[in-house]
């Protein structure tokens, strides 16, 4: 082992977790710290790409992901207020481009959960929960990190520090960053509830509905219990304050106005989110490396950013195993910024924008040209193909294989 000194990893979601793994799988020591008590299980990321799927093989935990999800190769769009489907996506046109031609709906902290107990069988991996890293310092050596814990505070020595501690990333603050871009004025709302819209939905479990009024996006994911739990997202009004979003009346209005039913939704979770489109003006600053959330941020139309957040912890884990057992130089980190910044706003930036905007049009003409074009590109298999390609994140880990 080239360094005694661990490599420091600030926060336990899914990209701390994983990118702990991706290092510990070549030997190298890691101490990982999250703040809370657990894994937060708060009804987010749950659409896994082919790209994606492809590394988590390599990390053994696809057969895991892919038993405790749902495989969906297909997702809609839909008119929400014509009740029409605009077109339907297959990703099985990517047969020949990926073993894994489908994405698999697994929730994000079940990944955080089957990574760490993998982590916990390794003799050189630490994790402390309730460990909040507050402070950094860079010497020629070694990054120093201030780590806050019930028994007081600490500081622990590391040859690297990966800030993977989300959009609010204390790292990223810590190094002054600038995390440039704008938040949405709206929030998000998800909605968690039991009721099997399977009768009507039944063939696709990855659903987006276009409305110039409301937009609202369906989605099924397996739950805990793999009994099956429809979210159900939507955005907020301007006006509307986070209790009114949530209060009962409102839910139920909102989901009956797109889904009509007789007699109430059950409806086990409201969860509301900022929407953020921002990238880390540098996603490395020395000793010091951003991933996943704390250098990235998007609305999660498409389902890209924790994919994108995975494909982050992949690459530094390669590049920092690379320099710490001496077989490049510790040049080849500039790569990570150089490589995944402008990766981020091309392919994840650009899409998950690109699909709010068309999911909310409100100009008629603009929304009749928008579906004809989802049309005509659905209809001609090359181009299909070709949206595939990029909205699975293939075509941004491809570019990348090239520019190696
Ligand atoms: C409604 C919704 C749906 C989404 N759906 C998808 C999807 O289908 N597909 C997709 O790819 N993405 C999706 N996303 C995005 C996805 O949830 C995020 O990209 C993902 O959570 C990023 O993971 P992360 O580990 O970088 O950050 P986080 O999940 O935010 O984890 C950061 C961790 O760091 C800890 N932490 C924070 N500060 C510190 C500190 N100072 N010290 C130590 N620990 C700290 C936190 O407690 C937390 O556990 C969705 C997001 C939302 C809101």
């Amino acid at each position: 082992m080239a360094t005694p000194r661990p490599i420091l990893i600030a926060g336990g979601g899914p990209v701390g977790c994983i990118t702990a793994l991706a290092l510990a799988r070549q030997g190298l020591p890691v101490h990982l710290f999250e703040a809370e008590a657990r894994v937060n299980d708060a009804p987010r990321a749950a659409t896994t790409h082919a790209a994606t799927l492809e590394m988590l093989a390599e990390l053994g935990l696809v057969d895991e992901v892919t038993r405790r999800g749902l495989v969906e190769p297909k997702f809609r769009i839909w008119d929400r207020a014509k009740r029409e489907l605009i077109v339907e996506f297959d990703f099985g046109l990517l047969a020949n481009d990926t073993r894994f031609p489908y994405v698999v709906q697994c929730e994000q902290h079940k990944l955080a959960n089957m990574t760490l107990e993998r982590l916990s069988a390794l003799p050189h991996v630490s994790v402390d929960f309730s460990a909040r890293v507050t402070g950094l310092e860079q010497f020629d050596d070694r990054v120093e990190a201030t780590v806050e814990t019930p028994a007081g505070t600490r500081k622990v020595s590391g040859s690297y520090l990966i800030g993977a501690d989300g959009g609010r990333s204390t790292v990223r603050k810590a190094l002054g960053i600038e995390f440039e871009g704008y938040t949405h004025p709206e929030r998000f709302l998800v909605l968690t509830t039991p009721f099997a819209f399977d009768a009507e939905f039944a063939q696709c479990s990855r659903n987006y509905f276009s409305d110039p009024d409301e937009w609202c996006a369906l989605f099924k994911v397996t739950g805990d219990d793999g009994k099956g739990l429809w979210r159900v997202l939507f955005p907020t009004r301007l006006t509307e304050s986070d209790d009114q979003a949530k209060d009962e009346a409102a839910v139920q209005g909102r989901l009956q106005q797109s889904f009509p039913k007789r007699g109430p939704y059950p409806v086990v979770h409201r969860n509301l989110y900022n929407v953020h489109q921002r990238v880390a003006a540098s996603f490395r600053q020395g000793r010091v490396f951003l991933a996943g959330d704390s250098a990235h941020v998007n609305n999660p139309l498409g389902g890209l950013g924790l994919n994108f957040g995975i494909h982050d912890a992949v690459e530094l884990a390669m590049l920092l195993g690379r320099v710490l057992r001496d077989e490049a130089p510790a040049a080849i980190l500039d790569q990570y910024d150089r490589f995944r910044r402008p990766l981020n706003i091309e392919y994840v930036q650009q899409q998950t924008i690109a699909n709010k905007k068309r999911l909310e049009e409100k100009d008629p003409a603009q929304r009749a040209k928008s579906n004809a074009a989802l049309r005509q590109t659905a209809a001609d298999p090359i181009a299909h193909r070709a949206y595939l390609l990029r909205a699975s994140l293939i075509d941004s880990v491809r570019k990348r294989a090239a520019a190696a």
